[in-house]
């Protein structure tokens, strides 16, 4: 392990599009900041493909690309965007101790966390191998491109209730695969589902396998778990919401979380339970999860590093905990 320690000013961890916002507002404010990008260099969108409802793009664009270019406008202003992955952090005294790596120890004065969630997935193979060519995990983001068209939704919780309400107003039909024989969602949104015409529930089932032609889902193959009978579903889309997860387990012990692992923020700010330390994103936010709102949340937590690294009031600070 290194044993010189680097002092950065500003470090942002996770490169979504809540951190390439943080870091647009945090280098063009003076803050110097360092960004580590993760595992996954541009997050969540680089994995979908076009992206159609962020503001600005009157005729769309492709998620990777719209990462990219995020990135060029973080560097721009001197970001700098480095590779590598938090693997342990001190958040107990100033300035905070985060480990890249396991090797290098960076001491930074303000962080802002913007590390994501992840969705969740069945793990077939077969998903994987569809995924942006009909297996989706976001209605919204993708749903449009199945317009008129018959989709499944997996999963029983207040997400898949969501997604596949959202869905029926747009696609011709919706299946619903529920695994158990009941829903888990709260009960307003079970009866919306079950108020929607369009909208098949299929209890007690789950999915062997999604069926395709090589290039795109035309199919997928289902079980009834307690007949062991089995059916071809004829679909293009298959939307996968049985959950998210966020990628917060190192900061586990060190920032204040939630049941579910989200960061708790202060209500109408990006601070978290600890002096200097931010969290933008879907890392904190288990409701809205839209690149938008992500980028809403990364240029407040600029905003807030800015303040706080300008005024190091710790007592105002104390203030707004008692609110947490
Ligand atoms: P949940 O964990 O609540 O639900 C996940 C669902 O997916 C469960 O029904 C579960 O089934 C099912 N599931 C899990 N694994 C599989 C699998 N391998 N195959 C098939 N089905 C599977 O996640 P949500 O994302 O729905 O919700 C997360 C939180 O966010 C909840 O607290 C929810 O209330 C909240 N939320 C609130 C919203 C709102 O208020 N508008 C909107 C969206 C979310 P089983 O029930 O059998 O375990």
């Amino acid at each position: 392990m290194s044993t010189i320690p680097e002092y950065i000013k500003c470090l942002i961890i996770g490169s979504g599009p809540a951190g390439y916002t943080a870091a647009v507002y945090a280098a063009r404010a003076g803050l110097q900041p360092v960004m580590y990008t993760g595992m996954l260099p541009g997050g969540q969108l680089t994995q979908t493909t076009e992206v159609e409802n962020f503001p600005g793009y009157p005729l769309g664009i492709q998620g990777p690309e719209m990462m990219e270019d995020l990135r060029q406008q973080a560097l721009r202003f001197g970001t700098e965007i480095r590779t590598g992955y938090v693997t342990a952090v001190d958040f107990s005294e100033l300035p905070h101790k985060v480990i890249i790596d396991d090797e290098a120890t960076v001491l930074a004065d303000a962080v802002i966390i913007s590390t994501g969630a992840s969705a969740k997935w069945l793990g077939l193979e077969s998903e994987l191998k569809y995924q942006g060519s009909g297996v989706s995990g976001c209605a919204v983001c993708d749903g449009y491109f199945f317009k008129g068209r018959d989709v499944v939704v997996v999963g029983a919780g207040d997400t898949a209730a969501e997604e596949a309400t959202y869905l029926a107003k747009l696609v011709h039909k919706v299946y619903m695969l529920v695994r158990r024989d009941a829903f888990r969602a709260s009960k307003p949104m079970v009866e919306r589902v079950q108020s929607t015409p369009n909208i098949e529930v299929l209890y007690n089932t789950e999915t062997e396998e999604i069926l395709g032609d090589g290039v795109k889902v035309t199919g997928v193959r289902i079980r009834n778990v307690k007949s062991g009978q089995r059916d071809v579903l004829p679909v293009t889309g298959f939307f996968v919401a049985i959950g998210h997860h966020p990628n917060t387990e190192v900061f586990r012990g060190s920032v204040p979380l939630d049941s579910e692992g989200y960061i708790q923020t202060i209500p109408g700010s990006t601070q978290t339970g600890i002096p200097g330390i931010f969290c933008a994103g879907d890392a904190q936010d288990r409701h809205y999860r839209q690149a938008i709102t992500a980028a809403g949340t990364g240029c407040m937590a600029a905003l807030d590093a800015e303040r706080y690294l300008a005024s190091k009031d710790i007592e105002i600070w104390k203030q707004l905990q008692t609110r947490l």
